[in-house]
């Protein structure tokens, strides 16, 4: 499987997946056009989706939602409980598939299962992906999880027997408490259902390597304000020095490398 992150961060998600069959995009919270030209760089002039899978409701997350489905002709596959804030961006003609978190579906080779995380959203979801391999032992498995304000023993389980995570490392802790930030939005920030800190996603790749089978991870949603990309990468090494799990970080505004599993 080979993934690439097309924006990570407050001002727009949007994350491809491309496996043997199957094409899919989790999140479309940057413009059409930036999507577009985006997946054309990596898969060619009008490339097929399969579907749009959306984690929640925040802009960053499904901004250009309804767009983005329409151009591709895609479904979009979306919680109960997030589906009725996507209604103003969708005409009607769109297809849209509910599934609720922790109930496993399958698009094409690709088994999906989504999971909750605390975040301050309706239905906030991380997405398990594990590809269906004819020819390895073992199936690929990669995660999703960003936008949560903790880890919880029920994530860390999900993530246990992933090869590659895809992790949240939005913030420094110390930049942000000495930022600039009104006090209220500080607390929302580092409350357990805001946005999780490079110590804590460090912490927690260490457990997955440690315990499960983790070989890459790509640090997801840093902050502007409050992170630098060298910073995040520097803290989440300390954590995993001496295990051969290799970090990347995923640029706000622009493509990440290919990563491939
Ligand atoms: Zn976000
Ligand atoms: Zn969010």
């Amino acid at each position: 499987m080979r993934i690439v992150s097309l924006a990570s961060g407050s001002s727009g998600n949007c994350t491809l997946f491309v496996s043997e069959n199957t094409r899919l995009l989790i999140d479309a919270g940057i413009s059409k056009r930036q999507v577009l030209q985006r997946l054309e760089k990596v898969l060619g002039p009008l490339p097929r989706i399969d579907a749009i899978l959306i984690t929640h409701e925040h802009t960053d997350h499904i901004k250009d939602v309804g767009k983005v489905a329409r151009a591709l002709k895609c479904p979009i596959y979306v919680s109960e409980g997030t589906a009725p804030f996507l209604e103003p961006l969708l005409t009607g003609s769109e297809k849209l598939l509910l599934f609720k978190p922790e109930k496993g579906f399958q698009i094409r080779d690709l088994s999906i299962e989504p999971f909750r995380i605390p975040h301050d959203a309706a239905e906030p979801c991380g997405f398990l992906i594990e590809e269906e391999s004819l020819f390895a032992s073992i199936n690929k498995r990669i995660a999703v999880a960003t936008d949560l304000g903790t880890v919880t023993d029920e994530i860390r389980k999900k993530l246990l027997h992933c090869d590659l995570v895809m992790l949240e490392a939005n913030h420094d802790i110390e930049m942000l408490i000495n930022g600039s930030y009104p006090e209220d939005l500080k607390q929302r920030i580092l409350s357990d259902i805001g946005h999780l800190s490079n110590d804590a996603a460090g912490q927690t790749l260490r457990y997955l390597s440690h315990k499960g089978r983790l070989r890459a991870a790509v640090l997801m949603h840093l902050s502007k304000n409050n992170n630098r990309p060298t910073l995040a990468l520097k803290i989440v090494q300390e954590h995993l020095d001496g295990t051969d799990v290799s970090v990347a970080v995923a640029p706000r505004d622009r493509m990440s490398a290919v990563f491939t599993v």
